[in-house]
């Protein structure tokens, strides 16, 4: 598709399970998106969709645009877009890089001087609130970078989120995300170990959830995935086991090189990790409840 002379531009590498409805938010504000990712098939889906160019290489990807957004697994693979041969030598000296995965920290530190030496703002701005706040426009974002890229960023990741806070410098996005994903997992896990044990002792899961959901044993696992994802036994929230061990071991890399302590974290991490090395690495985190009641 042309995109409208009148339309901001914006490049988009990586529209898998939250690129896609996050980008789809861009082009509902009226920008015109650029997208290229890796799979044939998300390319021949949005060279036929309004308010998408398909872009015919990496390289590409964001021409004419002030921005481009990254929504890739893991700083692996970010690296690799941006890296020699990649991305960075193609974006123009003041054009800004939004990395929106759930990036390592101290790697994006590192980017971020990189694309600095060529020009380039590189700033990242990770998301909460998985595909359902992804669709419905209700993820939160968390920014790492100076304010005045903050300031310039704002408008396109306001179209995206509904709740958009500045972290800190370069870095800080991605390091909040990583350890809100390790309390997300640790809540997940014991929730489910909960649960699991009620049932097993002649209590209704369902009954459990409305009684701890007004307690203070309450939490995101209790009030979302456990009614929407394990109950129903749907096991489809679109966030993959493989990545959120990624983020749990993330997570801990920030409390080892920090001296905190971290029994609870190590002990969560490895019940994650015993239960990934079984399973798909494309099966839903979710199912970690099904898994633990083999
Ligand atoms: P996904 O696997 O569904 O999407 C990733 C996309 O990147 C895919 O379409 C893939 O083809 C593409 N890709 C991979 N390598 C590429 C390359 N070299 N060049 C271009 N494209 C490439 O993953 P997702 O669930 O959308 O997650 C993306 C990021 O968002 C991850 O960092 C994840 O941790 C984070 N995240 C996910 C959720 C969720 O609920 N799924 C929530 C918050 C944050």
């Amino acid at each position: 598709m042309t995109a409208p002379a009148t339309a901001e531009r914006v490049g988009f590498v990586g529209l898998g399970n939250m690129g896609m409805p996050m980008a789809r938010h861009l082009v509902a504000a009226g920008y015109h998106v650029q997208g290229f990712d890796a799979s044939a098939e998300v390319m021949r889906v949005i060279a036929g969709l309004d308010g998408f160019t398909a872009a015919p290489a990496l390289t590409a990807v964001g021409a004419g645009a002030g921005a481009v957004i990254l929504m890739l697994p893991d700083s692996d693979v970010v690296e690799h877009v941006l890296l020699p041969g990649g991305l960075l030598a193609s974006r123009p000296p003041g054009s800004m890089v939004i990395d929106m995965s759930s990036s390592d920290p101290a790697r994006t530190r590192d980017l971020a001087e990189r694309a600095l030496a060529a020009g380039v703002t590189l700033i990242d701005a990770p998301v909460s609130g998985g595909v359902a706040g992804a669709r419905a426009r209700s993820l939160t974002i968390m920014v790492g970078g100076p304010e005045e890229a903050f300031a310039a960023a704002r408008p396109l990741l306001a179209a995206i989120g509904s709740r958009v806070v500045r972290a800190g410098d370069v870095g800080a996005g991605h390091a909040i995300k990583a350890l809100n994903n390790l309390m997300s997992a640790a809540h997940l896990a014991v929730s489910s170990e909960a649960l699991i044990a009620g049932r097993r002792f002649g209590l209704d899961p369902a009954v459990m959830l409305e009684i701890i959901n007004g307690s203070s044993g309450r939490s995101g696992s209790t009030e979302n995935k456990w009614p929407n994802y394990v109950l129903t036994e749907k096991f489809d929230a679109g966030f993959s086991i493989k990545l959120m061990v990624k983020d749990m071991k993330l997570a801990l890399a920030i409390e080892h090189a920090t001296g905190t302590p971290a029994t609870v974290s190590e002990a969560a991490t490895a019940a994650w990790e015993a239960a990934a090395a079984e399973l798909p690495p494309d099966t839903d985190h979710t199912a970690i409840a099904r898994w633990l009641d083999r």
